[in-house]
């Protein structure tokens, strides 16, 4: 069992951090310690700030065509090493390999479509706004910009964001999650064969101190973040008492209306991948499935039979659906919350709990469990559970599963199961959520549309990826200019 202390990447260099404090980096599967992660001082993230403040006004000044080339060459090395990042982010947080390929697939579609930055951050002009005069808007970068990443898309998230930043012309600094922070070192052992300037990509480890640091950091101007609401709350506010913008991407607790006329079979088969895939540790499971009328009894007895089914395990293990959740503590907490909802009055149709996984018994497992007739109101309803769990609710009409899904806080995701396209249109329109789902189970925006979260889901304005990410990561200049002719010498 290797302990390895990981290290920092800064000012062009791998550096071993000063921390005094170091988090284990556990493989959820096997409770084996992988790695030991550093907390890293405040002088560390002045260092890589400082580092990157000096090398941001040579990177903006490169052509946007240089700067591409970085990303095509960046493609092919996320290409070529697939197979091994995705190892790295299924050990790390417990998803299955299958799942750990299609976030790395979805970072990568993340890097092809900052290659079109050339166009995509053009900017306006006006000839002749008034007599002689022109008026133009360009773009420019920030300078330096800071990433805070999540636990459960160690591959994917930072690259909401991070290719976006760094082809505008910015410099990057991401702070991985201290509990999943593996996949991110062997990234950035990736950007070191780019050679990138020093100072253009930093990697600082770290938990809530070094995050501080970056938010109270004068040089970085930008923070974005995905994880937990409280902290994306915090991260927020002191991001804006600081003069930076930010945009913080939160929790979620996504809700389903399951139509008498959805088919129930590709409905069953869909949602069970939504609210059980990834350990029901997605920003977009779904976790709360209500049922419209006759929906109800078919919906119940196809989806008992489906949770009853799916095969948990190691994720690395052929045939594995459902991984492991990411910490004991986390698997305590959602078992908890299945004993809390049966408290509160659900009916607990298949439990999850107290089962082990042959051969993976220290793993922190918890089973597909399925809850029937959770008290819209109830602690458990509000929630998010961040796990695989799925709460069943009943309305009589649309309108009334309409009124249910938008009665709540969060507002990341929405989905509808029907064959009818009249419903599925009231859906979209009516329903309170920044991503929608019509016969979908993850609404996940492909890298061209935002990741429009809402509510508690989402603090901030401009969203992660596509053309708002560019907007993010630049800022609107505006020229007004006069040329008067009798100035210009007669050629
Ligand atoms: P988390 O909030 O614990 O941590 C996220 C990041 O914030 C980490 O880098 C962490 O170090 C930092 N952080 C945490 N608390 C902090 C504090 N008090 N001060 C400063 N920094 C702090 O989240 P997590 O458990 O890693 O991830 C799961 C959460 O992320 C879930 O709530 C999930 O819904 C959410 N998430 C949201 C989206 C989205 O797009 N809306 C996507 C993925 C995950």
């Amino acid at each position: 069992m290797s302990e390895q202390k990981l290290l920092n990447y800064i000012d062009g260099k791998w550096q071993a951090s000063s921390a005094k404090e170091t988090l284990p980096v556990v493989n959820p599967a096997t409770s084996e310690v992988m790695a030991r992660v550093p907390l890293s001082p405040k002088s560390e993230v002045d260092a890589a700030a400082q580092a990157a403040k000096r090398a941001s006004k040579d990177w903006a000044r490169t052509p946007a065509t240089d700067r591409i080339q970085v990303l095509f060459k960046l493609k092919q090395l996320l290409e070529d090493n697939l197979d091994d990042l995705a190892k790295s982010c299924t050990n790390e947080c417990g998803k299955t390999y299958a799942e750990s390929v299609g976030e790395l697939r979805r970072a990568i579609e993340n890097v092809e479509v900052a290659c079109g930055i050339p166009i995509m951050m053009q900017g306006w002009n006006n000839e002749d706004i008034a007599r002689g005069i022109d008026e133009h808007m360009i773009r420019q970068p920030l300078g330096v910009a800071a990433i805070i990443a999540p636990f459960n898309f160690p591959g994917m998230i930072p690259f909401w964001f991070l290719p976006y930043a760094l082809a505008t012309g910015n410099c990057v600094i991401v702070k991985p999650s201290e509990k999943c922070p593996m996949t991110q070192q062997k990234i950035f052992a990736l950007f070191e064969k780019l050679n990138l300037a020093p100072g253009i990509m930093q990697l600082v480890n770290g938990a809530g101190e070094t995050v501080d640091a970056i938010l109270d950091h004068p040089a970085i101007r930008a923070i974005s973040m995905v994880g937990s609401t409280p902290a994306a709350r915090h991260i927020y506010a002191r991001a804006a008492a600081n003069g930076k913008r930010a945009q913080c991407q939160a929790g979620a607790k996504n809700p389903v209306v399951i139509m008498p006329d959805a088919d129930m079979e590709t409905a069953t088969r869909i949602l069970s991948d939504s609210a059980y895939g990834c350990a029901g540790q997605r920003c977009l499971a779904l976790s709360v499935g209500i049922t419209v009328g006759a929906a109800r009894p078919a919906f119940v007895d196809c989806f008992s039979e489906a949770t009853r089914n799916r095969k948990v395990g190691y994720g690395l293990d052929k045939g594995v659906e459902t991984g492991a959740v990411i910490s004991m503590a986390s698997k305590e907490r959602i078992e908890g919350l299945i004993a809390k909802a049966e408290q509160e009055g659900a009916k607990i149709l298949v439990d999850g709990r107290g089962k082990k996984v042959p051969g993976y018994e220290n793993g922190s497992f918890v089973f597909p469990t399925l809850l029937d007739n959770v008290p819209p109101h109830s602690e458990v309803a509000k929630t998010e559970i961040f796990g695989p769990v799925f709460s069943m609710m009943h309305a009589e009409t649309l309108d009334e599963a309409i009124a249910m899904v938008n009665d709540r806080e969060y507002g990341n995701m929405a989905c509808i199961f029907t064959s009818s396209g009249a419903a599925a249109r009231k859906f979209r329109q009516e329903a309170v959520a920044g991503n929608i789902g019509i016969n979908i189970g993850v609404a996940a925006p492909m890298a061209f549309f935002p990741f429009s979260g809402w509510r508690e889901s989402f603090f901030g304005d401009l969203h992660g990826q596509g053309t708002q990410a560019v907007e993010f990561f630049t800022e609107t200049k505006v020229v007004v200019e006069r040329w008067p002719k009798e100035w210009s010498r007669k050629f």
